[in-house]
Parts: structure tokens; sequence; C-alpha cells
């Protein structure tokens, strides 16, 4: 009967790590046009590691010592790459008065008698200046895929820290899945323009970059006003109102708290082929009952 042949489905995605919540998103999963990837945790591993130290005034170890004191109290990817760099150097940090971060772009505080903020180059040139040599360093680390984040000291712009963040090893066979069942895939990511194109060129799928957490939510309303039906893959992280706003929420990886409680779907294992294989399996099993 048609509740068995579901409830068989979802009995073999589950073996398979693929969490499926139920009947209805199973069969859901079948019409999927589009699907919405972040990148930071999802298309890549969601470890990045730092790569380089620019310090435009005083040391390397300085530079690192206050960012890391900004993010002692982040659990963003990127706080983990600085603290990690940190720990790895036996690097001691200063006290933070008034910490505080700002969703998608960055942290600041109170260190050592100065106003410091650490975060993306747009959102510090809100916050302070950016010379043209400093904005070319800058690009010059994105087109080889990292991440950069400034920090400033009253406005200053004190040095930069890249971070990069690899691909997952099936990321680009994983999109390449959904492309031949011919599905759109698209990246939205709060991360830049340059760096997103340098790690998603590789991986044939639409870009989208320099989102906040509620552009990602817009583009997903959009796409499926538009006549799509829209699986969004991501994290939790920053991203729990677009899994929300998509006919399907899939976390990655088992994901945050957050993302598995707005999730309809979880892919346990991470790899983006699953998303594909979780497609095919609501296919397989609509197949059976009709
Ligand atoms: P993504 O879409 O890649 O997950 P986020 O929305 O989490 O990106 O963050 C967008 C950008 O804001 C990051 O690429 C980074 O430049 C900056 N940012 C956010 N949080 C932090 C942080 N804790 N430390 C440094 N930079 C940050
Ligand atoms: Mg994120």
């Amino acid at each position: 009967s048609t509740p068995a042949a579901i409830a068989a489905g979802l009995a073999s995605g589950a073996r398979r790590g693929l969490l499926i919540k139920g009947g209805t998103v199973l069969e859901t999963l079948r019409l999927v046009t589009l699907v919405a990837l972040d990148k930071t945790g999802t298309l890549t591993e969601g470890k990045p590691k730092v790569t380089d130290l620019v310090a435009f005034s005083g040391s390397e170890v300085d530079l690192l010592r206050r960012a890391a004191a900004l993010e002692a109290g982040s659990t963003h990817p990127l706080a983990n790459a600085i603290l990690a760099e940190a720990e790895a150097r036996g690097v001691v940090l200063p006290a933070v008065q008034d910490a505080g971060a700002s969703s998608g772009e960055g942290v600041g505080g109170l260190v050592e008698g100065a106003e410091l903020f650490l975060g993306s180059p747009r959102a510090a040139a809100t916050r302070g200046n950016l010379t043209e040599p400093q904005r070319v360093a800058i690009e010059r680390l994105n087109d080889d895929g990292k991440t950069v984040a400034v920090l400033l000291a009253d406005g200053r712009v004190e040095g930069l820290i890249a971070m990069r963040d690899e691909p997952r090893a099936d990321a680009a066979e994983g999109l390449a899945r959904l492309a031949q069942a011919g599905i759109r895939t698209l990246m939205l990511t709060g991360d830049n323009e340059r760096t997103a194109r340098a790690i998603g060129g590789n991986l044939g799928i639409e870009v989208r970059a320099g989102l906040m957490p509620a552009d990602k939510q817009r583009i997903i309303t959009e796409q499926k006003a538009a006549g799509a039906t829209v699986a969004k893959v991501g994290d939790g992280i920053n991203d729990a109102p677009a899994l929300a706003a998509a006919d399907v929420g899939i976390a990655m990886g088992g994901g945050t708290d957050v993302a598995l409680e707005t999730a309809d779907a979880a892919v346990l294992h991470g790899r983006v082929s699953d998303v594909a294989a979780m497609i095919d399996l609501s296919k397989a099993t609509m197949r059976n009952i009709h």
C-alpha cells in the first residue's frame, strides 16, 4: 500500500544517512527544480585555516592576538580558524569589554583601550577607510579563494587575516549529479563575490555573493514566486530563516541544533551527492506508488 511504500522509502534513506522528516517531505523532494546551497560548511568543509597574516602596523602575532580575543565568544567557522591559529602559536589573549557580534559582518569590542572590529572588508569599509593598496591586497587573496577578515582599531586598518576553506571532496560530483537530473544549482553566500567565484567557478554553479542572512531568505522566496520548487541546503549558522523559507530545508552534515529543528531533512554524512541521492530516493519511492 501507499503508506508502506513511503515508510520503506524513509527507512531506506535513514539507513544511508538521509534523514527525511515524514512522508510529505519525501513526496515534495521529487518535485525540486532548484537546489540552493550555502558555501561555508555546505559546499566547503567549513573548516577554514589561516593562510596569511598581513600586519600594517605592529607584528603579525599582535594582529592575531587581538583578532583572536574578539573571536573568543564566536562560533563562526572563521572564528574557529583564528582561535586555532592563536592556540597553535601559544598566543595569550587580552581581555575584551563590550564584546559583540554583527551577524554576517563580524565581531567587535574594546581591547586595551581601543575599539576593535574584525570582519568582512565590506563591513570594515563602513567603519573605517581602506586604502587602494589594501583593497588590491584583499582582492588578490580573494582570487585565491581566500576569505579575508580586516582588523580595525578606532577605525584604522591594523591588518588582514586570510583564511581558506577547501571545497568538500564530492562537491563537484554532487553538483554534476543534480545538473544531470535537470536541477539548477545556486550558491548563496555572505562571503564576497571574488572568493565565491574562485570556489564556485570550478563547480558549475550559479553564484549569489555578498548576501546578508535576510537576503538569502528573500532570494528563496523570489525563486518560489517565479515557479521553482526550492530545496535549500545549509548548516544553519545564520541561515535558519532561509532553510525555513524553502519548500524543503536540508541540514548538512548533521548541522547545528538550530538547523536540525528548522530543517525538513538532513544529510548526515555531509556529502553534496547525498542531496541528489535524496531526490532520487523520492522519485523511486513515488514511482512505486503511482
Ligand atoms: P557564509 O554565507 O559564507 O556562511 P556568513 O553570513 O556567516 O557567511 O558571514 C559573511 C561574512 O561576514 C564572512 O565571509 C566574514 O567575512 C564576515 N564574518 C561574519 N562573522 C565573522 C566573524 N565571527 N569573524 C570574522 N568575520 C566574520
Ligand atoms: Mg554561514
